[in-house]
Order: C-alpha cells, then sequence, then structure tokens
C-alpha cells in the first residue's frame, strides 16, 4: 500500500446544526488522532437554512479533508447518508449524526473492532436520554421489526456504525432508492458486531427528523424487509372462510331442522362472508404478484460473497458478457 496507515472517512448528514458542527468536528478529529488511521470527514448538507452551509465551507477551506456536499434541497436524513457513502473514499467509512448523540469516543472502538477484521461494527444504543414515551416505542419499533423481518436484523441498533469498503462498495450499488441502512447493512453480511455506545442527549433538545420522519422510516423498514404485512391477508381470508363455513352450517341447519331461522338472514350472512374471504384471497394472491415485481425492480442481489476457494475470477462472468 502506498499509505502506511487507513483511511476512515466520517460521513455526518446535516440539517440546521451550525452551533455544533465546529464542536462535532473537533470531538470527531480528537478521537481519531489516537487511532493513527488518516481521517477523512464528509459533511452532507441536508438543505440547512440557518448557515450550516456556509460553516461547513469555512471548516472545509481550514482542512482539505474535510469533504463538504451540499444537496440542493432537504431530501432526508437517509438520503443525505446515501450521497455521504457515495463520496467517501475511507478504506471503512463511519455514519454517524451531527447532534453529538452519537459519542465521537465510539469510533475509536469501532475502528479496534474493524482492525480485528470485522466488516461491520455497529453501535447498540445504550441509556437513550429521550422521553419516555419516544423510548418505549422505540423499544417496541426494534422488536417489531427483527419478528417479522426476513433478514435478521439486530434491535436498539440505528445509523451509527462503521462500514468497511467492501460493504460501502456494495451499499453504494444497490439501486435501492428508499433506503433504511440498519436493515440493509445487516443484509450485506460479512463479519457484524455490535459494540454498545451511549446514546447521548441531543446538544439543543430539537430534533431535526419529526415524528412523522421517524413513523416514515419504522414504515420504510417493516415494508422493504418484511411480507408479513400482506401474508395477514392470508389470515383475514381463513378466518373469513371459518366464519362462512360455520354461519352456514348454523342457519342451514335452523332453517331445514329445527324451522328457527329468520327469513333472508341466512342468504345475507353467508354471501357477506364468502365474498370477504374472497376479496381477502384475492389481495394475497395479488399481493405475492407484487412482492416478485418490489423485488425485481429493487434488485438486491440473491447472494453476495465473502471469499472463494480454486474459482477463477472468469468464473463469474455470464455467457455473452463482453
Ligand atoms: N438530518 C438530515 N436531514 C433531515 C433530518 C435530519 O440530514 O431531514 C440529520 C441531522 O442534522 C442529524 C441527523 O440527521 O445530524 C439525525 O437527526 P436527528 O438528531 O433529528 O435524529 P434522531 O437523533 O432523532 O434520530
Ligand atoms: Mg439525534
Amino acid at each position: 500500500m502506498a499509505h502506511p496507515s487507513p483511511l476512515v472517512s466520517v460521513v455526518v448528514p446535516v440539517l440546521d446544526e451550525a452551533t455544533v458542527l465546529p464542536r462535532l468536528v473537533e470531538a470527531v478529529e480528537e478521537a481519531a488522532a489516537p487511532t493513527g488511521c488518516r481521517l477523512e470527514l464528509v459533511l452532507v448538507n441536508d438543505g440547512s437554512t440557518d448557515g450550516s452551509g456556509s460553516v461547513m465551507d469555512f471548516l472545509a477551506r481550514e482542512n482539505p479533508h474535510r469533504r463538504v456536499v451540499h444537496l440542493s434541497r432537504n431530501f432526508g436524513h437517509q438520503a443525505a447518508i446515501q450521497a455521504g457513502l457515495r463520496v467517501a473514499s475511507g478504506d471503512a467509512v463511519v455514519v454517524m449524526d451531527a447532534d453529538l448523540q452519537d459519542d465521537p469516543a465510539g469510533l475509536a472502538d469501532m475502528i479496534a473492532r474493524w482492525r480485528e477484521g470485522y466488516q461491520v461494527v455497529y453501535a447498540i444504543r445504550v441509556g437513550r436520554k429521550e422521553g419516555l414515551v419516544k423510548r418505549a416505542l422505540f423499544h417496541l419499533f426494534y422488536r417489531l421489526l427483527s419478528s417479522v423481518s426476513s433478514t435478521p436484523i439486530p434491535c436498539d441498533a440505528g445509523n451509527f456504525g462503521l462500514l468497511d469498503r467492501r460493504v460501502v462498495t456494495i451499499l453504494d450499488g444497490l439501486p435501492e432508492v428508499r433506503r433504511y441502512l440498519p436493515g440493509l447493512r445487516a443484509w450485506t453480511g460479512f463479519r457484524q458486531v455490535g459494540i454498545p455506545v451511549e446514546r447521548g442527549e441531543r446538544y439543543d433538545g430539537r430534533p431535526r427528523v419529526s415524528w412523522l420522519g421517524l413513523a416514515r422510516l419504522a414504515q420504510e423498514a417493516v415494508f422493504s424487509f418484511s411480507a408479513v404485512p400482506l401474508t395477514i391477508f392470508y389470515a383475514i381470508a381463513g378466518i373469513a372462510i371459518l366464519a362462512f363455513l360455520s354461519l352456514a352450517g348454523f342457519t342451514l341447519y335452523h332453517k331445514l331442522f329445527t324451522g328457527l331461522a329468520i327469513p333472508g338472514w341466512t342468504s345475507i350472512i353467508t354471501t357477506a362472508c364468502f365474498f370477504g374471504g374472497l376479496n381477502a384471497l384475492g389481495i394475497g394472491i395479488l399481493g405475492e404478484y407484487v412482492l416478485r415485481i418490489w423485488d425485481q425492480v429493487r434488485a438486491r442481489p440473491a447472494w453476495v460473497v465473502d471469499r472463494t476457494v480454486n474459482v477463477p475470477e472468469n468464473a463469474w462472468r455470464r455467457p455473452g458478457d463482453g
């Protein structure tokens, strides 16, 4: 290698964080210094309107290892991270929020684990400082997600984490537009490890991601990693058909044998149940096609290779490849 020490990029999405940016940059550079790695900062301005943009420009003028990307407007936290991953050039890339909630001191631990051979080191949030309701909802969300997800996604792990260059290349190469990074990161595989990192308080107590934004992210996570919401329709169809059969039996029994059946009741109840069940079944079947279309257009590869033995490089080529 031309350089003696590895390069670590730190990607930070920024929306209106002007007052904290100099402090953050200092803290990150301080945390990285003892690791012996070279540092590259990638600050992504996600449409800030509070002067963060000029602070970032100023910081970049001071030091060429601070890269700055200004997005043309606010595209959202996940999109800003995605842009940052694209321009980061490090051998490893750490994704970190600007608000000092992700403790910059966690950086050294992450780099240490990476050097042990882990390709993904993610922070497990401990001691969240948010309100009780928010904490409870996050707790619930992570458990719900991991119970419905088709990819095992670790609980209490957010965006804060280190990605090896190989993982960054895979993530950056995915055509998927709407992303839930903690999920996709888990999906890439390789050797992954979680380390407990204290989740600090927001320096200004004013979250930039709204409740609505968090709800959308939760939705993104569930719908891009789980087919469970669709399979619910099979359950609904099953229940409706069971109801149909038992009601039909019950009312027919009274009609034929006891004479207690109310006129018209039998036909209304049984047809309602029958067609209700049929509708749900139809949605379930349509859903199967939608899922397949979704999988195909999202184009996550069916596998990711870690390493091979005795497989020549050209074995990966397909007939017809140039
Ligand atoms: N952020 C962003 N674009 C947005 C919202 C937030 O780049 O549309 C940044 C924000 O500046 C911060 C990070 O994303 O660095 C996380 O935001 P926040 O602290 O509000 O999220 P939370 O900690 O509540 O998950
Ligand atoms: Mg925050």
